[in-house]
């Protein structure tokens, strides 16, 4: 009786046993089908959403696409020109320029560029260059470019004839060789060659082999008060550096633009721009007389 019972539940589980085996491996065959047909159904989906998706994005952003392409070609229109001006591909490049110096404040200035590895023009009046020479060997020394500002710094006396203004050019261009032993053609005239300096001015200085450097970016340093000079000509540069345009930056060789220096120089490092030093062989800068120019009142 009791083997009976042993056989009977043996074969009860035996068979139990038979269709849970069977029906899991037609759960598993099923759920694998059924799992690879949703498999490439989603497949299908994601592909199909994912072309109309496509699709949609190419019909929303066609215009922007064609924009965007414009733009593009803009930037390497930008590029080109600026590679060809600047000599260097990929970076932005910009023009500090001091004027009126050198003074006490020289040596602020040149360890303000010396800690961001800045170099600058600066363009010098013959007399305080008498003044302060050392200032004048350190600023070559360091890297930097110097250009004549001429002697007088007096609209009447600069710009009262072409020879008055080319010898206080020479007197200074004599002066930098004298003390650093540099031959520079640089020049910027007093106050910008707007208007006083007229065609024929500028013709005698061709001929004599100077180069014209105005600005295209006027800090107002000198009656902007303390640090808000910084802000006038990072809007300017912000300016000139979306339409592609190299600054050219004017200052002014005093203790209030040396004093926020600093904080102009980290914001040109932070944007990647590269300060460097005007030299002799570069194309000059100057403004357009168009009909602006006439000879000052003497
Ligand atoms: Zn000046």
């Amino acid at each position: 009786m009791i083997k009976k019972i042993q056989f009977i539940v043996i074969a009860v589980l035996a068979i139990l046993l038979f269709f849970v085996i069977v029906d899991n491996n037609k759960l598993s065959s099923e759920g694998s089908a059924a799992s690879d047909q949703k498999s490439v159904q989603v497949a299908d989906e994601v592909t199909d959403s994912g072309e109309e998706t496509k699709a949609k994005a190419d019909e929303e952003t066609e215009p922007k696409d064609n924009e965007k392409q414009d733009e593009l070609e803009e930037e390497l229109a930008v590029n080109a020109t600026e590679s060809e001006s600047d000599h260097k591909e990929d970076s932005k490049v910009v023009y500090l320029t001091f004027d009126d110096g050198p003074s006490t404040v020289t040596n602020e200035l040149l360890d303000t560029l010396a800690k961001y590895d800045a170099k600058a023009t600066f363009f010098m009046l013959e007399p305080n260059m008498r003044t302060h020479p050392n200032e004048v060997k350190r600023t070559v020394k360091e890297g930097h470019s110097v250009g004549s500002h001429g002697v007088s710094h007096a609209l009447k006396k600069f710009y009262h004839d072409e020879q008055s203004a080319l010898e206080e050019m020479k007197t200074t261009q004599a002066a930098i060789e004298e003390m650093t032993g540099v031959h520079s053609k640089l020049v910027r005239t007093p106050y910008g060659s707007i208007p006083y300096f007229t065609d024929s001015f500028r013709k005698v200085f061709k001929e004599n082999d100077l180069k014209l450097w105005d600005w295209n970016v006027d800090s107002s340093d000198w009656n902007l008060s303390e640090e808000d000079y910084v802000a006038n000509v990072i809007s300017q540069v912000e300016k000139l550096d979306k339409g592609g345009v190299t600054p050219i930056i004017l200052m002014h060789d005093r203790g209030e633009t040396a004093s926020h220096l600093d904080v102009l120089l980290q914001y040109l490092q932070e944007k990647g721009f590269e300060t460097i030093p005007i030299s002799n062989d570069m194309e000059e800068y100057s403004f357009n007389c168009y009909d602006r120019c006439k000879r000052v009142a003497s």
